[in-house]
């Protein structure tokens, strides 16, 4: 384990990236529904860079899995920080949104959309980007100045469309053509920069060194967290494979194991209780 640990209280709180952590595309992962009856007498939330599905739609899509069934309130999306952040910056802001229903439920909690006049041009995911929707987004960023915000960096993300796993273009390859078009830096919300997590933080009442971020991915889940100062446990259950090398850029997490199962192991011995059983 790492040197930093000594300087962290140990965890009391769980963070749960739900992709390639609970679930590979419709499959459960082994361990995960013995981890959630035990994670779920813990303060814990679970923390998506997915902007598509509402939390409403996420707990119902792990409930349909055999899950137990999660609070939506406990469920923070990309869509939900992008909408509070952008709320903070300009409270009533006008916005442009590209990207499926989740992202323009979450936005039109605290905005007004408005395709002719706007503060932000926000880019998540789903189908639907056409050049009818870039040339409007260019020209409010352009024109207007408007700013330009991505959900969540991911370049790529899993699906399975009729039984066969699928890659789709994620929040990063959509932001790319206004960013590239107009020479502008996207503003990006999700993991791994801080919003995500400092909003779980805040609505679990804990510092960072007392909460463990379980995720699958190096290069936002575990680097998010390691930056905050939390502990983190990457499984090898999702898009980073068992055997594959570290790498050499990205901060080395407290756990690095190859599934839930393996985890829950390895937690137990690493801190008496914190996963015990009723
Ligand atoms: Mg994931």
């Amino acid at each position: 384990m790492a040197m930093r640990s000594m300087k962290r209280p140990e965890p009391i709180a769980v963070l749960l990236d739900m992709d390639g952590v609970l679930y590979h595309g419709d499959r459960l992962l082994p361990g995960a529904l013995r981890l959630l009856h035990r994670v779920t007498r813990l303060p814990h939330a679970y923390l998506t860079n997915n902007p598509i599905r509402t939390p409403g739609e996420v707990s119902n899509r792990l409930t349909a899995m055999g899950l137990p069934r999660p609070d939506p309130a406990l469920i923070l999306t990309s869509a939900l920080a992008t909408a509070r952040w952008l709320a903070r910056v300009r409270p009533g802001f006008r916005y442009f949104a590209v990207g499926a229903g989740g992202l323009d439920a979450a936005l039109r909690e605290f905005g007004e959309p408005n395709a002719r006049n706007a503060d932000f041009v926000v880019v998540g995911e789903g189908a639907g980007l056409d050049y009818e929707q870039l040339t409007i987004g260019i020209n409010l960023i352009l024109s207007q100045g408007a700013r330009l915000i991505g959900t969540n960096p991911d370049p790529t993300v899993d699906a399975v469309r009729n039984g066969r796993h699928l890659i789709l273009p994620g929040g990063g390859a959509l932001v790319a053509p206004f960013a590239a078009a107009t020479g502008v830096t996207p503003t990006i919300i999700g993991k791994p920069e801080p919003l995500l997590y400092e909003m779980a933080l805040e609505m679990l009442g804990c510092s960072p060194g007392e909460c463990l971020m379980i995720g699958d991915r190096p290069d936002t889940d575990i680097a998010g967290a390691e930056r905050l100062g939390m502990w983190t446990a990457l499984v090898r259950t999702g898009r980073f494979a068992p055997g594959r090398p570290w790498p050499d850029n990205l901060p080395v997490p407290d756990f690095d194991v190859v599934d839930l199962e393996a985890l829950m192991t390895a937690l137990e011995d690493a801190f008496p209780g914190l996963l015990a059983e009723v």
